[in-house]
């Protein structure tokens, strides 16, 4: 290998995703999927993909889809990016929005794909400390950027930001993009797409893998003003990015004219949680007020990785850390109701 390829390629810091076990007898709490299957009405919509449809390209502008989503939040189609899965619709993002001439900044503790793409685009960036809650402090934002990007509520740690805190921050930087990443919005937050029309310098991201447990066909999507969209679109198209699949295509948006069973998948898992959150309290766990689809938990006095040894003796898989800030903190999806029970059985065995 040349010495430029490989200087390349080393000072690359590649995205390790979850395991996904090839076993299925394991309760998987391990990558934020949800434990319930789509709306019935999206295996409806994909089954009408006949043979003589998927002989057909798939439409590259994903316009039905992109209906449905304004219909939904009742904006204009020209407000609306389509991606294959958000982290693609990110990229694009980082690509053509995020790149200025000052760092972007991000919390510390976050979402690990923002440094992987920086790395891979030549971005520049800042990382911002959260307080000893793990909250995003806003003040710290009052400094030179090139943009800002943040999850909410945020990964790991569930944590939710308050709308008119992201008001502030949108008021803070009127000439930067600030891109709000709301995978996990639906489980409890208030989505800032609401402010989309007032605020010409906001992106909101969100995806289906999450709350409408469409992990499976990669669909994500970014709202914002048309100029925003345009600029996502002119990325994905130099890129020459594949537009979404005929399948995903139909599939989503189908998941979009079910919203009774929406609401009430979202709400279980509302509900689960919480009781999760009770239990590995009266355990002595510390915990982390949440508003996604998983709990940020500490035990007072057993090691987290051994806690999640343990946890997959008895095949439950969870995710651990023991990088600094974030030390022995777990990371647990929220499960069905018997999955939960199962989970907290084996607590309450191991700690
Ligand atoms: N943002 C955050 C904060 C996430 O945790 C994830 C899922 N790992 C994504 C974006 C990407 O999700 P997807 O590509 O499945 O839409």
């Amino acid at each position: 290998m040349s010495q430029y390829w490989s200087q390349l390629v080393h000072s690359l810091t590649p995205y390790v995703p979850g395991e996904q076990p090839k076993v299925d007898n394991l309760i998987k709490l391990n990558t934020n999927e949800n434990p319930y299957p789509p709306s019935p009405k999206v295996l409806e919509a994909i089954s009408e993909q006949n043979n003589e449809k998927l002989r057909l390209y798939p439409d590259p502008n994903s316009d039905i889809l992109k209906q449905s989503i304004a219909d939904y939040h009742n904006l204009n189609p020209n407000q609306i990016f389509v991606g294959n899965g958000s982290d693609e619709v990110l990229a694009h993002a980082f690509q053509g929005l995020l790149k200025q001439d000052a760092p972007l900044l991000f919390p510390d503790i976050t979402y690990s794909f923002y440094p992987v793409y920086c790395g891979l685009y030549g971005i520049e960036y800042n990382n911002v400390p959260l307080n000893n809650d793990f909250e995003i402090d806003i003040t710290e934002y009052e400094q030179k950027c090139g943009g800002i990007i943040f999850p909410n509520p945020n990964a790991p740690t569930g944590r939710l930001l308050a709308l008119d805190k992201v008001k502030a921050l949108l008021e803070m930087h009127p000439n930067r993009v600030v891109l709000v990443d709301e995978a996990y919005i639906d489980f409890g937050g208030q989505s800032a797409i609401s402010l989309v029309n007032d605020y010409p310098n906001l992106l909101v991201t969100q995806t289906l893998s999450k709350s409408r447990s469409l992990a499976g066909i990669r669909v994500g999507f970014a709202v914002g003003q048309a100029h925003l969209i345009e600029a996502l679109e002119r990325v994905k198209n130099s890129f020459n990015s594949y537009p979404i699949d005929r399948l995903a295509l139909f599939g989503a948006t189908a998941s979009f004219a079910d919203e009774d069973y929406f609401q009430a998948c979202c709400q279980k898992i509302i509900n689960t949680r919480e009781a999760l959150t009770s239990a590995m309290t009266e355990m002595d766990f510390k915990v982390i007020p949440s508003a996604a689809n998983f709990i940020f938990a500490k035990h007072p006095e057993q090691d987290a990785e051994k806690i999640a040894l343990a946890l997959r003796e008895r095949k439950i898989i969870v995710r651990y850390f023991n990088k600094p800030r974030i030390d022995q903190y777990l990371r647990i999806t929220i499960g069905t109701d018997a999955e939960n029970d199962a989970l907290i059985a084996a607590l309450q065995e191991i700690t």
